[in-house]
C-alpha cells in the first residue's frame, strides 16, 4: 500500500523516521513521502526528515508541554501551512495517509485529530492514525490526554491503528528505555503490512493486495496489528503447524494491543518463500482466526518474501471491546477527573460570597 506518513509531535516524528528508514532499507518503496510536524523546534532538529514547525506565534518553537488543547489549537491555526507542505508529496499514487502520533503528549495528541479532519476534507484516500497509547506506568496527564485524543481520533480518522507502549517492551525495562525497541518493532510490523499489499506483480492470486488492508479497516474504529515469526522447513508440508502457530502467536502474544481478540474484521498475511507455504496451513490458520475473533469477515493472503522464516501479520479491526482498552478508558477518565484545577484568582475570594462578611 503506497502511503504518505505525517508524524506529529516528538513520538510521531521519531516513529515516522524509523518507518521511512525501514522501508528504504528493505527496498519496499511503500512509503511515498514523509513529513514531521511539531511545535518544538528541538525535536525537529534531531530528524533527517522534511519538517515543519507550527505554532511559532504562540509557543515560539518551545512546544506546548502537555497541553493538548493548545496542540489542537495551533494545528488548526497552522493547517494551511501544513497542507501546503504536503501538497506535491501526496501524489495520485498514494493509497492512504497515516498520521503518526503519541496520544499522551501535547502536540501530537491534540494535533492528530485536527489534522485528520483537515486531510479528510481535501483527500479522497483513507486517513488513518497510527496512535501510541501511553503505558500503564506513565503519568496521569498522559493517560488523560490520550483518552481524550483517542476518543476524538476514532471519530475523525477512517481508522486508528493503536500501539500500546506496554506491548513490546521487556519486563523490568522502563518505557523510556524500551522506546527504541518499540519504535523498531512498530517500523518493522507496520512496514511489512504496507509492503505486503505491494507485492502483487507477476504472482498468484493468493497474494494479498492493498485493497484488502483498506477493506479490513473500512468499518473504522480501533485496529491492532499482531506479528510473529518462526524458522521454516524447506518442505512446505512440514510448515503446516509453523503457519498455524505463528498466526496464533501473532494474535495472542504479539499484538500491538494485548488482548485485542474479539474483532469486527481481520486480515491474515503469511509471509515467506512461496514454495515453503503450506496451503492447508494457511487455510487452517484462517479458520482459526475466524473462530477466535468471532468475525465473519476474515481476509487472507500471502506475502512472498525472501526469508528462511515464515511470519504472520494479523490485522484486527473494530476491537473497541478489548479489555485493555476498557481498562485504559477507565483510567483516562479517572485521570481527567482528578486533574489539578486551574487555581482560582485569590483576589476573587474577597469579592465572591463563599465566606460571609462579618458585618
Ligand atoms: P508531543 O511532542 O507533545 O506530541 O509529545 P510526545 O510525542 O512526547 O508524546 C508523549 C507520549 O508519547 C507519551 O505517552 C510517551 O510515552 C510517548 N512517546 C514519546 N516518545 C516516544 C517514542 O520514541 N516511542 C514511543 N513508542 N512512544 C513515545
Amino acid at each position: 500500500m503506497k502511503a504518505v506518513l505525517i508524524g506529529v509531535g516528538q513520538a510521531g516524528g521519531k516513529l515516522t523516521q524509523r518507518m521511512a528508514e525501514f522501508d528504504a532499507k528493505m527496498g519496499f518503496n511503500a512509503i511515498q513521502g514523509a513529513l514531521a510536524v511539531n511545535s518544538a523546534r528541538a525535536d525537529l532538529q534531531s530528524l533527517t526528515l522534511d519538517t515543519i514547525l507550527i505554532g511559532q506565534e504562540r509557543v515560539k518553537g518551545h512546544g506546548v508541554g502537555g497541553d493538548n488543547e493548545m496542540g489542537a489549537k495551533i494545528m488548526d491555526e497552522d493547517a494551511p501551512e501544513v497542507m501546503d507542505a504536503l501538497d506535491g508529496r501526496i501524489t495520485s499514487e498514494a493509497e492512504a495517509l497515516f498520521i503518526v502520533a503519541g496520544l499522551g503528549g501535547g502536540t501530537g495528541s491534540g494535533g492528530a485529530p485536527v489534522l485528520a479532519r483537515h486531510l479528510k476534507r481535501i483527500y479522497d484516500i483513507p486517513v488513518y492514525v497510527l496512535g501510541v497509547l501511553p503505558g500503564r506506568s506513565e503519568g496521569s496527564l498522559y493517560q488523560a490526554n490520550a483518552g481524550r485524543s483517542l476518543k476524538t481520533v476514532a471519530r475523525e480518522a477512517d481508522a486508528v491503528l493503536l500501539i500500546d507502549n506496554d506491548a513490546w517492551h521487556a519486563t523490568g525495562e522502563s518505557v523510556e528505555e524500551g522506546f527504541s525497541k518499540i519504535n523498531e518493532n512498530i517500523a518493522q510490523r507496520v512496514g511489512l503490512l504496507l509492503a505486503a499489499g505491494e507485492a502483487t506483480e507477476g504472482v498468484g492470486e493468493s497474494v494479498v493486495d492493498s485493497s484488502e488492508v483498506i477493506n479490513t479497516l473500512r468499518g473504522g474504529g480501533i485496529a491492532a496489528l499482531g506479528y510473529a515469526s518462526a524458522e521454516a522447513s524447506p518442505d512446505a508440508s512440514e510448515n503446516l503447524t509453523v503457519i498455524t502457530s505463528v498466526a496464533r502467536n501473532a494474535l495472542l502474544t504479539g499484538s500491538s494491543l494485548p488482548n485485542a481478540v474479539e474483532a469486527e474484521a481481520a486480515l491474515l498475511v503469511i509471509a515467506g518463500k512461496p514454495d515453503r507455504l503450506s496451503r492447508k496451513g494457511v487455510e487452517k490458520a484462517r479458520r482459526w482466526l475466524e473462530d477466535e475473533t468471532g468475525s465473519m469477515q476474515v481476509r487472507g493472503g500471502d506475502f512472498p518474501l525472501e526469508s528462511d522464516r515464515i511470519a504472520a501479520l494479523v490485522l484486527v479491526s473494530g476491537v473497541e471491546r478489548s479489555p485493555r482498552l476498557a481498562e485504559f478508558m477507565e483510567r483516562a477518565k479517572t485521570a481527567h477527573e482528578s486533574r489539578p484545577q486551574k487555581r482560582a484568582d485569590p483576589a476573587a475570594a474577597f469579592k465572591n460570597d463563599e465566606l460571609d462578611d462579618l458585618f
